[in-house]
């Protein structure tokens, strides 16, 4: 059987090492994949690229279409945008999910949960569009722009998503009092997506009191969807739940390409101190086998770490232990 080629981007400070994990993870479960490795970030402008993001990844990505992506450095107040936001727009990876799933053994508030979020990814606020700042420094503008269109694929991705997993619920998280008519128009097609998926219960909520409920109740929430910024807020929000952003993976789906990454920073502060904890990226990895539809060889990767965890077998620093991004690693592949 031929090889899947994915691009992979080992990412700056403690990406390429949490990555380098990731692959032997993958590798341990016999994944059919076939590598491609590119650089961007600040490891490109290293690597001598003019570019954050040089052409050759992008045209690695428009041959793949998958992407397994460990964090990136985006150098600031260098007119560099985002690499993260250019190649959601690039590649219109739509649909940004993130799932928080409590791992026993983690330190947490809380025990139990299984709760995703479901990101607009290209417009609103986080967009960065009509950014202006008046030439004497006292004013500033951006835009927010949301079309009828990103709020209706968005929204029935969330209910397919919803009911493909056997999910009961879909949370719709809005400002539309306030913001009436982007919000407003999120919310207005939320109502008429609902009507379709009579066999999913939906919540309308308003974001702040969601934020409230999230912190008081969070077992009582399923699927959240909503838009771009609010979605970038809450999902952090989820991760903090669990116990963090290193034991939560973030995928960007669009209609042919998708790209799974671990949704922390590169941390330079323990850059190369080999304490990185690579459990974001591998459930990213895990989740990029489910999306071929190798969902045994998913599952066994997360059991592994779920019970490296548990057992509290030299698990990193983050997660109170005193291992290594090797030792946690190696104690994983033991496991599979
Ligand atoms: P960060 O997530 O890199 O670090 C925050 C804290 O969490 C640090 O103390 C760090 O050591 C710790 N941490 C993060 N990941 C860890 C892991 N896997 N194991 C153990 N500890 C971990 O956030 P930051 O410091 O605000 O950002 C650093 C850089 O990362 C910035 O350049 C930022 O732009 C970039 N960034 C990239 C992404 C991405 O590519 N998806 C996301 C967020 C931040």
């Amino acid at each position: 059987m031929n090889k899947i080629p994915v691009t992979i981007i080992p990412g700056d400070g403690i990406g390429p090492a949490i990555v380098d994990a990731a692959q032997r993870v993958l590798d341990a479960v016999s994944a059919d994949l076939e590598y491609e490795y590119v650089q961007v970030g600040k490891s490109a402008l290293d690597a001598g690229h003019d570019s954050v993001l040089p052409d050759a990844a992008l045209q690695s990505i428009e041959r793949t279409r998958l992407v397994l992506k460990g964090p990136i450095t985006t150098p600031s107040g260098q007119g560099y945008r985002s690499v993260n936001v250019s190649l959601r727009q690039h590649f219109d990876l739509y649909a940004n999910v993130r799932p928080t799933l409590s791992m026993p053994g983690a330190r947490s508030r809380y025990n139990g949960l299984d709760i995703i979020t479901v990101r607009e990814n290209q417009g609103g606020m986080y967009s960065g569009e009509g950014q202006v700042l008046s030439d004497d420094g006292q004013r500033a503008e951006a835009l927010s722009v949301v079309t009828r269109e990103q709020c209706e694929r968005i929204l029935r991705f969330a209910y397919e998503l919803a009911r493909a997993q056997g999910r009961r619920k879909v949370t719709v998280a809005h400002k539309a009092n306030i913001m009436k008519t982007t919000s407003g128009l999120f919310l207005k097609t939320a109502r008429e997506i609902a009507a379709q998926y009579d066999d999913i219960v939906t919540d309308e909520i308003i974001v702040d009191a969601c934020a409230m409920k999230l912190v008081m109740y969070p077992e009582t929430f399923d699927v959240i969807v909503t838009t771009n910024l609010f979605g970038d807020i809450l999902s952090d929000l989820c991760a903090g739940l669990i116990g963090g952003l290193g034991l939560a993976p973030g995928a960007n789906i669009g209609e042919d390409c998708a790209m799974f990454e671990a949704v922390h920073g590169s941390a330079p502060d323990i850059a190369g101190k080999g304490i990185a904890n690579p459990t974001s990226v591998m459930l990213a990895a895990a989740s990029l086998l489910e999306h071929l539809e190798e969902v045994d060889k998913a599952q066994r990767i997360r059991g592994a770490i779920r019970s490296t965890v548990a057992d509290h077998d030299r698990v990193t620093p983050d997660l109170g232990g005193g291992g290594t991004t090797d030792s946690f690693t190696e104690a994983v592949l033991e496991r599979l």
